[in-house]
């Protein structure tokens, strides 16, 4: 069996939410299934294994990147952060303001969160207009660390998001 087809044959399709016009790609569909669960980890720690060796921590978007930032931290022996949406993380904090496919908001990410040089791969869900890593990169950045991998599940490759991130980008599922 193939785990990417199996795990693609789990998202779920919305359309029409959270507004007229935007087909939502539902991971909670995939997430339900305790096969694809396994399947959706074995894919991702496995592509990081190849391309991505020198990781050091592993960085999850405010909030479906948070189920899968520690889940790969833990099978890869490293540690993990999270970047919030504003006025949810303690202490200090960085601030980058950044528009979504639909709105815009801020995200945070804590200073003591990345050492200096620190090599990060940072993990979302989905990848639309690019606007949610972007703004992750610039976060990391600002507090000494180095991207070396943007990984999300699924791309909108109609979007282009891709074009506006430099360094390596990967997506297990493109749309
Ligand atoms: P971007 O910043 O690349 O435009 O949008 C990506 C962010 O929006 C991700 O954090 C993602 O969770 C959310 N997002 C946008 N469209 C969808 C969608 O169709 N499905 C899911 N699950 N998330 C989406």
């Amino acid at each position: 069996e193939d785990k990417l087809d199996y795990v693609k044959s789990k998202i779920g399709e919305y359309p029409n939410f959270p507004k007229e016009g935007i087909l939502f790609r539902d991971i909670f569909g995939a997430l339900t299934d305790p096969k694809a669960c396994v399947y959706l980890r074995d894919l991702l720690v496995d592509h990081i294994r190849e391309s991505a060796p020198e990781a050091e921590i592993i960085v999850g978007l405010d909030s479906r990147g948070f189920l899968f930032n520690l889940l790969i931290a833990t099978e890869l022996g490293l540690g993990c952060a999270p970047i919030r949406k504003k006025g949810k993380l303690a202490g200090e904090v960085v601030s980058v303001e950044y528009k979504l496919e639909y709105g815009s908001d801020t995200f945070e990410l804590q200073k003591s969160a990345i050492k200096p040089g620190q090599k990060v791969v940072v993990v979302d869900d989905l990848l639309a207009t690019g606007g949610s890593l972007v703004a992750a990169t610039e976060l990391i950045r600002k507090v000494g660390g180095v991207v070396v991998e943007s990984l999300v599940v699924m791309e909108l490759v109609g979007l282009d998001g891709r074009k506006r991130l430099d360094g390596k980008v990967h997506s297990l599922i493109k749309y």
